[in-house]
């Protein structure tokens, strides 16, 4: 009977390696990624079609966020729960192990490549805080790792994995030239909850609003961001390709602020603010923009489907920035 691997494929060399090892004993492998707002699948969707690997894309975005406010082993240096998300992801890809009807779950992991996140004891909790303490094999590490359910079942010949670790490449890259592998994917463009403003940002919204929707985190990863009061943030596009997606943002209800005459920048007030909230987010876009200082200049205000044109004095550096997030 064909024995079957999933494996949880991020798309970088390590992964690709992983997957090679075990399709070389026979293993039917199939790969899985997961992603959020705060981090994509790109890289996996883009390196599972060049090496042919069949890909189970998941948005695990709900789960995520539920452990993302109370994560059990708290934060890494920013918002990242490094150690929750990995078990968390571990689990639903154990879920995904059984519905499939699959033999085991490994991944490209090498100990002590990251000294953090992937040191051995870390492996090891991880796996077993999941509930899959053996059933979690790392092809490249695994002599050097206790032995799992998939060798000592016979499924996998330990003898044929490898004991590679610590953060030398050179080992890998032979690995690569072995199977004919000459080009691979840069490193993934990261994960947002690793970024110090974004964190910042998101620790402000969990804190300021109960209630967030999805757009709320979309909008972190855009512009600057002034907290004007316990219930207003104001969003200001940083350069034409962030004004563009503000105003793609743009919902009913909101208030949107562009500076008359003046390049600037475009400002969004979500759920539209009070009057005073308004008048702020004007002065707010005239202070980012290259309208005069101390004289009133215009600007076209769009709230509740109708345009204003309204003057404003630009707000001055210090308070601007006495607001920022
Ligand atoms: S860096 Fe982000 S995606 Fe990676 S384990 Fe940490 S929280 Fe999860």
């Amino acid at each position: 009977m064909k024995i079957r691997g999933i494996s949880l494929f991020s798309g970088g060399l390590d992964s690709i390696l992983a997957c090679k090892v075990m399709a070389g004993q026979g293993v039917e492998v199939s790969g899985i990624s997961f992603e959020t707002p705060f981090f994509s699948a790109a890289r996996a969707r883009e390196t599972a079609m060049q090496v042919d690997l069949p890909l189970e894309v998941i948005d695990i975005t709900d789960e995520h966020l539920k452990m993302l406010h109370a994560p059990r082993w708290g934060y890494g240096k920013n918002m990242n729960p490094c150690i929750d998300c990995r078990v968390l992801m571990f689990q639903i890809a154990g879920r995904m192990m059984a519905e499939r009807g699959a033999d085991f779950l490994f991944t490209g992991e090498i100990v002590g490549q990251r000294p953090m996140s992937q040191g051995k004891n870390t492996l090891l909790m991880t796996a077993k805080n999941a509930g899959l303490s053996d059933m979690i094999l790392r092809p490249l590490s695994a002599k050097i790792l206790p032995e799992t359910n998939p060798e000592r079942t016979g499924k996998v010949d330990r003898s044929r994995l490898f004991d590679l670790q610590g953060r030398g490449r050179k080992r890998q890259m032979e690995m690569a030239a072995s199977y004919g592998i000459v080009s691979w994917p840069p490193p993934a463009g990261g994960c947002l909850l690793t970024d110090p403003a974004f964190s910042r940002r998101l620790r402000d919204l969990f804190e300021s609003n109960p209630h967030y929707a999805i757009r709320d985190i979309e909008l972190l990863k855009v512009g600057r961001h002034f907290r004007i009061n316990a219930e207003t943030r104001v969003v200001a596009g940083r350069n034409s390709s962030e004004n563009n997606m503000i105003e793609k943002m743009y919902a009913m209800g909101d208030a949107l602020i562009r500076a008359e005459s003046f390049p600037g920048p475009t400002v969004l007030v979500p759920g539209g603010g009070d009057e005073e909230t308004r008048n702020l987010a004007m002065r707010l876009c005239l202070r980012y923009s290259d309208a005069p200082r101390d004289t009133e200049a215009s600007v076209s205000l769009l709230f509740q489907g109708q345009t204003f044109l309204m003057k404003a004095i630009a707000m001055s550096p210090d308070d601007s920035e006495a607001l920022l997030i």
